[in-house]
């Protein structure tokens, strides 16, 4: 699946968790125990994610999916009983270190046996050990694995499975593009991928066997292909393809300081999405014309860490997206972690959940959670000192929940002003996402309660579907032109008109350009969405009208097949 467009080219690199550099730890004789459990859970992982892979072989052609299987099968026997393991346990009991350093020196104990064994059938064997004790290693550690952030400039990256966490402390002045065996195409590490503006692959099974490290491979996120050291002829389109992307790119900066109004003078506001760690998104927004920040997804201040960020922290970088924002209104989300956004640091709140994407995540984590949200408000509304800001609750499915978090937000505000904090005299609006297909049959009542709405045809989509967004073997099923999330999307934005308050759609369908026409021909007036996208889609609207788009839209919603309803938005000539 190519889940962010573009191409790029340039040497092959594979995280290498073996060689990872962890510390080592003398236990105390009663926290031993704890340790060899830890290991335990460690290998039950490792085992969950390669019975993953397993299954997912089994949907490749047969010679290419049995060769992953016998990889895979044979890694699966190391996991269930072998030297590695016993090596491991033994040495934690016995030498009382941690496990990921005990992995380590028996790991050496290995190589050093079977460097005296000089057999090339044994050495291959090594390396799958080698690979086993990296994905354990991995599985232990808390920091993403990859420091890829060392890396020379125009590396590609290849891996099994990048977290949004990992994808987004990519820098992609290093990093020109990535690929990964797992993943689905509106998983969080797709959209942090398209927010960073590099090409990207995900959901390519085969990707790590045929490629060596250092190979030049050409990743093509418009096409969703990849190609190990590709031949002439193909760099030679790749040439052509690239002289033509600076000529559009040339064409679209030019809109930069345009107003975004269709051809019938209807202004359409255009506002950025933030992951709140990226300094060049907000750049980008600014530089592109963003007339404020729509989203900002607070959690990433949250993950690649094992600490909570203080307040003090949370405020220094909320503030940082408002004063570079100079007056233009800034949408602060609060805290959406759990689903595929996993943090370290709040991983004990979070817990385990049999299905994460309807478990203890978002609004329902942060009010179980008070103290939590206490700070996170705090940080906010120091940040609302310094320009406009909007607050947004994600995932709500109730007006108990909005009712709660305004009412912890009126104490918290009246709190700061009672002990001379610097905030804002009066509170900022209190907004929610429309994001649980229940919110959005219930948007005429949760518009009561609430000061703007903003549609997340993200999750809409997925929930509403009843498709995990994460999930590449459902992918081809999400589908946010499906007539059951228009019509959800229609009548929130008639609940929200009707009660008089502002709607914007903030999910990845704002930036697509062949949906502008639809999303304002059904009354939609702002868009927010990853500032890459933002020139693509005021060119849009620069080239309709609202007449034409209403008609559109109208057509659009009498038609009941979404594979019609897709014809139309490519043929449209809107
Ligand atoms: C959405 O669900 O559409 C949305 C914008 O939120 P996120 O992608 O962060 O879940
Ligand atoms: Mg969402």
């Amino acid at each position: 699946m190519g889940v962010s467009p573009g191409f790029a080219l340039g040497p092959a690199w594979m995280p290498d968790a073996a060689s990872l550099p962890v510390p080592e730890i003398n236990l105390p004789p009663e926290a031993i125990g704890a340790e060899v459990d830890r290991f335990e859970r460690a290998v039950e992982a490792s085992r969950q994610q390669l019975e993953k892979l397993k299954l997912k072989s089994a949907t490749l052609p047969a010679p290419a999916g049995q060769e992953v299987g016998f990889l895979v099968d044979a890694h699966l026997g190391m996991l269930s009983r072998s030297r590695l393991l016993r090596g491991v346990s033994g040495r934690i009991q016995r030498e009382g270190i941690n496990a990921e350093a005990a992995i380590r020196h028996e790991l050496q104990a290995i190589s050093e046996a079977f460097a005296m064994m000089d057999d090339a059938y044994l050495a291959a064997r090594f390396d799958d050990i080698r690979i086993v004790a990296g994905r354990l290693t991995r599985n232990l550690t808390n920091f993403p694995t990859l420091s890829i952030n060392s890396l020379p400039p125009g590396t590609v990256v290849l891996a099994e499975e990048l977290s949004p966490a990992e994808a987004a402390n990519i820098d992609p002045g290093r990093i020109v593009a990535f690929a990964t065996v797992l993943g689905g195409a509106e998983s969080h590490t797709a959209i942090v991928a398209r927010a960073l503006g590099i090409p990207a692959v995900l959901g390519c099974i085969e990707l790590l066997h045929h490629v060596m490290p250092g190979d030049q491979v050409l990743v093509d996120g418009s096409a969703g292909t990849i190609t190990i050291n590709p031949s002439a002829e193909t760099l030679a389109l790749i040439e052509a393809r690239r002289v033509l992307a600076a000529r559009e790119h040339r064409e679209l900066v030019r809109l930069r300081n345009m107003p975004s109004v269709t051809r019938d003078g209807v202004e359409i506001t255009l506002e950025a999405n933030l992951n709140s760690e990226q300094p060049r998104e907000l750049a980008l927004a600014i530089d592109d014309g963003a007339s404020g920040v729509g989203l900002v997804r607070t959690e990433f201040l949250f993950m690649n860490r094992e600490q909570q960020p203080t307040e003090d922290e949370q405020a220094d970088a909320l503030s940082a997206i408002v004063k570079g924002m100079a007056g233009r209104p800034v949408t602060i989300r609060t805290l959406d972690i759990g689903g595929d956004k996993i943090a370290d640091s709040l991983k004990l709140l979070v817990g385990e959940a049999v299905n994460p994407a309807l478990g203890l995540r978002a609004i329902r984590l942060t009010l179980k959670h008070p103290a939590l949200l206490e700070t996170h408000f705090r940080a906010i509304l120091r940040a609302g000192f310094y320009g406009p800001i909007r607050i947004m609750l994600p995932m709500i499915s109730n007006r108990q929940e909005i009712l709660e978090a305004r009412t912890l937000l009126a104490r918290v505000h009246a709190d700061m002003l009672t002990e001379g904090a610097s905030v804002a005299a009066t509170l900022p609006p209190l907004g929610i996402m429309i994001e649980v297909p229940g919110a959005a049959l219930a948007a005429d009542a949760l518009a009561a309660v609430s000061d703007f709405f903003s549609i997340g045809t993200n999750d809409l989509t997925q929930y509403t579907l009843a498709i995990d967004r994460c999930d590449e073997q459902v992918a081809h099923l999400y589908n946010p032109l499906h007539p059951a999330v228009l019509r959800l999307i229609q009548f929130s934005t008639e609940a929200a008109r009707h009660s008089g308050i502002p709607v914007s759609v903030c999910g990845e369908v704002a930036g697509d350009p062949r949906f502008t026409p639809l999303l304002v021909g059904l009354g939609i007036r702002s868009l927010s969405m990853a500032p890459a996208s933002l020139l693509r889609v005021k060119q849009r609207v620069r080239r309709m009208t609202l007449g034409a788009a209403q008609s559109f839209a109208a057509a659009v919603m009498r038609e009941p097949d979404e594979r019609h309803i897709a014809a139309m938005l490519d043929q449209s000539q809107i």
